[in-house]
């Protein structure tokens, strides 16, 4: 369920640090169809809408080769998101999951990620598809998807599974 400003049973809010530990620059801004958290899906298809990315200058000219990549991997701000609670209830049933076990927008820094496919770019804008955040969303950082790169260690005797994921037993 979305959440706008509530504090759901169970939740655990903290008190903020009073200065954030480093800077971040916005290199563009993601423009896609959705301006209302409700509309937005949780996590973006590559059959989703087309959206545009503008660069901003003086980043621009790092585009060179990207569309040497038909997957990036896009850092993005969820700049609409609360940051203080590091107990949190997505289903609001009164269950809680720490913050870093989940993907919620709600995060100390909400960064998210996306491996987006990438459609074309023209000049300092990039066409995509596999977004999930909200019309504006500031735009952190672009990188070849890193699948390309170096592959997954296989899974060993002795992790275990939870839900779609794997884990090293502690
Ligand atoms: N794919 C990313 C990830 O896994 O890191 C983001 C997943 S997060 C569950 C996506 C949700 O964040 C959307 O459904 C929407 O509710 C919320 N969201 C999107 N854009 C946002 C923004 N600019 N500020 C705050 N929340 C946003």
């Amino acid at each position: 369920m979305v959440r706008e400003q509530e504090i759901r049973p169970g939740e655990l809010q903290v008190e903020m640090p009073e200065k954030p530990s480093a800077g971040l620059f916005y290199i563009g801004r993601i423009e896609t169809p959705w301006t209302s958290r409700m509309d937005c899906p949780r996590q973006g298809r590559h059959d989703g809408p087309l959206c545009r990315i503008e660069i901003f200058e003086p980043w621009t000219a790092g585009l060179q080769d990207v569309a040497l990549y038909g997957r990036l991997e896009l850092l993005y701000w969820l700049d609409q998101s609360r940051r203080d609670l590091v107990l949190q209830s997505p289903k609001s049933d009164g269950t809680t999951r720490g913050v870093f076990s989940i993907r919620s927008p709600v995060r100390p820094n909400p960064i998210a990620t996306s491996i987006v496919k990438l459609e074309r770019i023209e000049g300092n804008i990039l066409y995509a598809r596999g977004l999930d955040c909200l019309n504006g969303t500031p735009l952190l950082d672009i990188k070849p998807d890193r699948t390309l790169f170096s592959p997954l260690a296989a899974a060993q005797k002795g992790d275990f599974d939870v839900g779609d994921i794997s884990l090293p037993r502690p």
